[in-house]
C-alpha cells in the first residue's frame, strides 16, 4: 500500500537499503529475509548513525514512518541521496488486555528493551487467565522510504497464545511466551528460518519483497 499522498511508488535507483533499527535480532531477521534480493543492506551502526528516534506515535505505522523519516532527514543532511530507508515497528497485542502492550511492547515494564521484565509483567497481568483467553497477535508495520519521502507500507500479523510460563530461551522480546499453535512450538523454540516463514515480520517482508523488485 502506498502511504502518504504519493501514488508514484519509489522510482529512483536504489543503491542500498538502510535499516532504521538498532535491534540486532530484528536486523538479522530482516537481512535473512531479504538475502535473495541483490541490494546492499546496512544497519544504522554500519552507517555510523547514532539516532534514537522517540516512538511517540499512536500506531505502529506512525512510529515506523517517524523512524524512517528522521533517518531520511539525517542522511540527506549528511549529503547521502542514493538510499532507501526501511523502518519496522512491531509489537504484541493481547486480546484479553484490550490490545496491550501494543505500541508499548518494547517498554511495557518501563525500561526500553528489557525483555525479561516485559515478559514478567505480561505473565503477571495474565495470572489466572485460562488458555482460551490468552489469544494474542504479533503485528509488524514496515515502511520503505526514499530520499524524496515517497513511501510504501506493508503489514504482517501472526496469531498465537500466551503461555503460562516462559519456554526455552531463544529469539527475543516476547518469543518465549508466544506459542504458535500450527507448529506446536513457541517462537523461541523455532530457528530463525522457521520463524521467518510464519512471523509477522516475515509476512510483511514477503509482501514488500515483491514490490521492491518493481522499483529497481
Ligand atoms: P520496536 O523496536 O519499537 O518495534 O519494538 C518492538 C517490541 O515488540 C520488541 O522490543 C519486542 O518486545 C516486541 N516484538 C516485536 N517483534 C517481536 C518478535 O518477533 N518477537 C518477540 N517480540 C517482538
Amino acid at each position: 500500500m502506498l502511504c502518504g499522498l504519493e501514488q508514484e511508488g519509489i522510482n529512483n535507483i536504489m543503491k542500498k537499503i538502510i535499516l532504521a533499527s538498532n535491534n540486532i535480532h530484528k536486523i538479522n531477521e530482516i537481512k535473512q529475509l531479504l538475502k535473495e534480493i541483490s541490494i546492499e543492506i546496512s544497519s544504522l551502526k554500519d552507517e555510523d548513525i547514532d539516532i534514537d528516534v522517540i516512538e511517540d506515535g499512536e500506531t505502529f505505522k506512525e512510529n515506523a514512518k517517524k523512524k524512517a523519516s528522521e533517518i531520511v532527514d539525517f542522511l540527506k543532511k549528511r549529503g547521502d541521496n542514493d538510499f532507501v530507508v526501511m523502518a519496522d515497528d512491531s509489537g504484541l497485542e493481547v486480546d484479553y488486555l484490550k490490545g496491550e502492550p501494543g505500541i508499548y511492547s518494547a517498554r511495557y515494564a518501563g525500561k526500553h528493551g528489557n525483555d525479561k521484565e516485559n515478559n514478567e509483567k505480561l505473565l503477571e497481568k495474565l495470572k489466572g487467565v485460562t488458555k482460551d483467553n490468552r489469544e494474542a497477535k504479533f503485528i509488524c508495520e514496515i515502511i520503505l522510504m526514499d530520499s524524496d519521502k515517497k513511501c510504501l507500507s506493508v503489514k504482517g500479523e501472526v496469531k498465537g497464545i500466551i503461555l503460562e510460563e516462559l519456554s526455552e530461551e531463544g529469539g527475543f522480546g516476547y518469543d518465549p511466551l508466544f506459542y504458535y499453535e500450527p507448529l506446536k512450538k513457541s517462537f523461541s523454540e523455532l530457528d530463525q528460518e522457521d520463524k521467518n516463514k510464519v512471523s509477522h515480520r516475515g509476512i510483511a517482508l514477503s509482501r514488500l519483497k515483491n514490490q521492491i523488485k518493481d522499483f529497481i
